[in-house]
């Protein structure tokens, strides 16, 4: 039986992750550079050790039944490594293999018959013409490893931006993809066991602001057929890549009402916070659920929800503005326990709870709630 986990990454989401799994009764351990980790204050134990020390890796192997992780840039030859030595690790590198890779993940859901933008891999200054005639612009360039949150990105609107681009970026392999006009995005966070059971939630609509994920509304406001397309994608997705646990798949719905992929994160996602607060099994023990074996619970919308993240600012660690926000009752407050707030740090969010379905006074409403919060110095 199951009892420890071992938890990759001790950001905000292992620290949902390790909440939910303490409700279960489980031991957490995670590992984490940074001392009181946003995990580590609520994991049973943290091991306080770079993510590529192999010996801390191999410590928390042994330490755990089961091992996983909460953001999807981990080391594959870590966890490929834990994997080789017998220990239980999900997802496993296979699916790594391809999320963290932006070529070879749109590839990927090519293969499922799933549409993707246009794009091109750029691997060598000699690759630029060939991607700028197949992609054209105006388009995005994105590193094809590592980035995240907007970062390592460049919208490009022509062949000199684009050089340049690729210049910035230090020549690192990279991605060209061709801008897509999109009506909106959604998410569908789902789940996958090893008996090949797959739940989703139902698709969440998320607005970014230059990169980063800030409201995400649930339901979101389309038709029951592009939930549906949406839904059977996620599936679709989550079965041919074999994966165990949590994870999310991100389209774009375009003015011509397509559903392109834009990216799968193996892990549980800053769009579905909502199902904690809406839903009776969160993302969380859905995705324990699965790596330890136990039924997936299939998911169920309690209420409407708007979720709104709580960035940093770069001034000041101390929230301020609270008594004002929780003193409307459908507010649900989530701090993650970082010490310190620069600028665009996700440090919290809040869900909005509502009657179904979300409508446009609702949005406003958090808006207007979110603008109660301010950072001062304490
Ligand atoms: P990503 O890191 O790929 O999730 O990109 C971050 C955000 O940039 C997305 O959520 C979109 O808002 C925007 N974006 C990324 N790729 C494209 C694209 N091909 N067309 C239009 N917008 C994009």
């Amino acid at each position: 039986m199951i009892q420890t986990l071992g938890v990759i990454g001790g950001g905000q989401l292992g620290r949902m992750l390790a909440l939910d799994a303490k409700r279960m009764g489980y031991y957490v351990v995670t590992l984490d550079p940074a001392e009181h980790s946003p995990c580590g204050q609520v994991a049973d134990e943290q091991i306080v050790a770079s993510y590529d020390d192999l010996g801390a890796i191999d410590a928390l192997g042994a330490r755990s039944d089961v091992v996983t992780y909460e953001f999807e840039n981990v080391d594959i030859a870590a966890i490929a490594r834990l994997e080789q030595s017998g220990h239980a690790v999900m997802p496993g590198s296979g699916v790594l293999r391809v999320t963290q890779d932006r070529v070879l993940e749109k590839q990927f859901v090519r293969e499922c018959g799933i549409a993707t933008t246009v794009f091109a891999a750029i691997d060598a200054p000699s690759d630029l013409d060939a991607a700028a005639a197949t992609v054209g612009f105006p388009s995005v360039l994105k590193l094809r490893f590592g980035g995240y949150d907007g970062k390592g990105q460049w919208r490009v609107g022509d062949a000199a931006a684009l050089r340049a681009a690729f210049a910035e970026g230090g020549g690192k392999p990279a991605i060209l993809e061709r801008m897509v006009p999109f009506a909106r995005e959604l998410s569908v966070v789902a789940a996958r066991n090893a008996r090949d059971d797959v739940v989703a939630y139902p698709p969440a609509e998320n607005m970014h602001h230059e990169g980063i994920l800030m409201t995400s509304i649930a339901p979101a406001r389309v038709s029951t057929d592009v939930v549906d397309r949406a839904t059977a994608a996620a599936m679709a997705i989550g079965r041919r890549l074999g994966i165990v646990g949590t994870y999310c798949v991100e389209f774009f719905h375009t003015i011509d009402d397509e559903l392109l992929v834009n990216e799968i994160a193996p892990r549980p996602h800053n769009s579905g916070h909502y199902t904690i607060d809406a839903t009776p099994c969160s993302q969380y023990e859905q995705h324990i659920r699965a790596i330890c074996g136990l039924p997936l619970s299939p998911p169920r919308l309690l209420s409407g929800a708007v979720m709104v993240n709580i960035l940093g600012k770069g001034e000041g660690n101390m929230l301020d503005g609270v008594v004002d926000l929780l003193a409307d009752p459908s507010v649900v407050l989530h701090i993650y326990g970082k010490r310190h707030a620069p600028n665009r740090r996700k440090m919290g969010h809040f869900t909005m709870l509502s009657d179904t379905p979300v409508t446009e006074a609702a949005i406003a409403k958090a808006q207007t709630l979110a603008k109660k919060l301010h950072w001062k110095t304490a």
